[in-house]
């Protein structure tokens, strides 16, 4: 049986919610450079295959994913600027999870992962869950609970020693770089350009921003630090210690819910 929601037909979809509400992943995205090497949706296709994971465990389901986010931003995805970037208004892209959200609770579906693969979404997605609670509720719907998570969040000190031995440099400057590509390599080795990995010093930014942004007030190659390090055994690690302990703390959240 598969895991995803767009794969379901409406009459299974609804037995299923009628059986008692399964919990939904919706996995969020963005259509982002990823420098010389990773392919634009990366952000898109890591939640997703990892939610189809996760979901595989738990008996979750797996919404369509948004694969477009909200704006690159330079100091962590390299800027908007860059070629290929198509990214969404934080407003728009607020009241479309929000939609989603009502919809799916409207029909019974009152579980719901946020499931992020996109940094810059994270306030945006809090904004969703708020403004689609408050919605629901004016509609007499109160039984809807949210969980929202980076899938990086169960990035522990011993992954991060096998992702970097030699240290780690910074998260905020691992965009296209050791873990993403390290994952992608295991996920969708054919999608990774492995003559172009770039392998450069990390990016230097001065502690402020300035608007508007300058884009010549950045050079690199659309990694914001060297990707040399990544392999396929890297992202295999990552994979198989995050599905599992995902899975754990989607289960606990729910559990745990008090209101
Ligand atoms: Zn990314």
């Amino acid at each position: 049986m598969t895991v995803r929601l767009d794969e379901m037909t409406s009459p299974e979809l609804d037995a299923r919610v009628k059986a008692g509400p399964p919990v939904v992943i919706l996995p969020t995205g963005a259509f982002e450079q990823h420098g010389p090497h990773l392919p634009l949706g990366t952000d898109a296709m890591i939640p997703q295959r990892l939610a189809e994971r996760v979901a595989a465990q738990i008996d979750a389901l797996v919404a369509p994913t948004l694969s477009y986010g909200y704006k690159s931003q330079p100091k962590s995805g390299g800027g908007n600027h860059m070629p290929g970037c198509a990214s969404l208004d934080g407003a728009t892209y607020t009241l479309m999870v929000r939609d989603l959200i009502c919809d799916f609770a409207r029909h019974g579906l009152t579980k719901i992962v946020l499931f992020d693969g996109h940094m810059e979404n994270q306030m945006f997605l809090t904004e969703a869950a708020d403004l689609s609670l408050r919605a629901l509720k004016s509609e007499g719907i109160t039984d809807v609970r949210i969980v929202k998570m980076g899938y990086w969040i169960s990035i522990n000190a011993a992954l991060e020693k096998v992702l970097f031995p030699d240290g780690l440099i910074s998260w905020e400057l691992e965009h296209a770089a050791v873990m993403e590509t390290s994952v992608m390599l295991h996920l969708a080795p054919d999608l990774v350009r492995r003559d172009l990995i770039p392998d450069h010093p990390p990016a230097d930014f001065p502690l402020y921003d300035v608007y508007p942004f300058d884009p010549a007030s950045v050079s690199h190659s659309g990694a914001l630090s060297s990707a040399a390090g990544a392999t396929a055994e890297k992202g295999k690690a990552v994979v198989e210690t995050l599905v599992p302990e995902l899975a754990r703390q989607i289960t606990e959240a729910f559990q745990n819910m008090t209101v």
